[in-house]
């Protein structure tokens, strides 16, 4: 899963990796890693209500530990700030910067289906989406 599939897909929770650093022929080749600059999330304000492209509008270095960016929507300045932690891990020769999606704001409950919701009552609907959300997260 790339960085865009992630943080677009939705979920509170998911794990991500990409190349920090790979080996070519014998020589470290560094690569900084860095957050997707956009990506394209479903906006429901009134004016957008449309799948919009977001930027990033913070500095979208990832630095292997626990970090926050927020993305803006380019037409109503509706935002959503995603929080991560990173890692990097060792794999043969390569470095993977992996990246865990701890928590979004305001809070996703999109990939609760609907039969799910239906069949929880809504003090479990919150705290099935609470389970993974930001505490910094006052929205
Ligand atoms: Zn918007």
């Amino acid at each position: 899963m790339t960085l865009e599939e992630l943080l677009e897909a939705g979920i509170l929770y998911a794990v991500g990796e990409a190349p920090a650093r790979t080996e070519d022929r014998g020589f470290q080749k560094y690569s900084m890693t860095h957050m997707p600059g956009t990506i394209r999330l479903r906006c429901s304000t009134e004016k957008c209500s449309k799948i919009m492209d977001w930027r990033i509008q913070n500095n979208s270095e990832f630095f292997g530990r626990p970090s926050q960016f927020t993305y803006r929507c380019v037409q109503c300045d509706e935002e959503v700030t995603f929080f991560v932690n990173g890692t990097f891990e060792r794999k043969e020769a390569n470095l993977f910067a992996v990246i865990t999606l701890a928590g979004r704001c305001p809070r996703s409950t999109g990939r609760i289906g609907e039969e799910l919701k239906r069949a929880l009552n809504k003090t479990d609907v919150e705290r099935r989406s609470d389970v993974l959300y930001a505490p910094r997260c006052r929205r």
